[in-house]
């Protein structure tokens, strides 16, 4: 018997199939390089000097961001099910000269392995592209160490989300390919916050990132409507 998990496969066969191009700037990535240094930044700024810091980064597809924690001096594992994303994010260790074990795992799976020893969880993009974020989410804080701090970034839920994030994104600016969203796999921040509550966490930050279609530029700030990221923490 093949033991249920939350992984969608028709996710992972979409990234998987673009896998080989996670490190060209130019490709269906460039949104996640270009806003990479602003959700780097907005993680050091809650969670404070990165050195020396275990660090998990739950669907970390090619590495972007777990180079980049990486790079700060934290010590990165990042884990993922596209298991050709993790080949090239291994790869790619060769040329950044950076050192992070890579897994193919769920988040799930791995929790019931290393709970409570990351100082840092960061699940970003990742949560509107599994069958069940609340699980996700559950999984990531049982591997907080006490004092850790879980990132989740994902997209709103509401006629300007669908908009902006289909419409515009897909269909319009070009800037992701076809299908890479479903609306209804979007997420209220109201429903993170719930589950975090549920987890035993409080929620301590909600910020959001927009982009400018005509400065062709990504920042940061109150606009929750469409991208947002959150910081949450154990209850004191
Ligand atoms: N977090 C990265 C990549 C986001 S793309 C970033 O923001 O730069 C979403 C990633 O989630 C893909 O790499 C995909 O393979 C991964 N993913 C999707 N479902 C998953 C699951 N159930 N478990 C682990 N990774 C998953």
């Amino acid at each position: 018997m093949i033991a249920k998990t939350n992984v969608d496969p028709s996710e992972i066969d979409k990234f998987q199939s673009i896998a080989s191009r996670w490190w060209d700037r130019e490709s269906e990535f460039k949104p996640l390089h270009e806003i990479n240094p602003l959700r780097v930044a907005y993680i050091e700024q809650q969670a404070g000097e990165l050195a020396g810091r275990k660090v998990l980064d739950i669907g970390c597809g090619g590495g972007i961001l777990a180079e980049a924690l990486a790079q700060k001096g934290a010590h990165v594992t990042g884990i993922d099910m596209a298991d050709l994303s993790l080949k090239v994010a291994r790869m790619h260790l060769h040329e950044s000269e950076l050192d992070i074990d890579y897994q193919l795992t769920t988040a799930e799976a791995f929790a019931d392995r290393h709970a409570a020893q990351f100082d840092v969880v960061t699940c970003l993009e990742m949560l509107e592209h599994v069958p069940d974020p609340a699980s996700v989410i559950a999984s990531a804080t049982r591997l907080l160490k006490a004092d850790g701090v879980l990132f989740i970034s994902t997209i709103n839920r509401n006629p300007k989300s669908f908009v902006l994030a289909i419409l515009g994104a897909e269909y319009i600016l070009g800037l992701v390919p076809l299908g890479t969203h479903e609306y209804r796999k979007f997420i209220k921040p109201s429903e993170i916050a719930t589950q975090f509550r549920k987890c035993g966490l409080q929620l301590t930050d909600t910020t959001g990132m927009t982009y400018n279609p005509v400065s062709k530029r990504y920042s940061l700030g109150s606009d929750i409507d469409v991208n947002y990221l959150m910081t949450a923490k154990f209850d004191d």
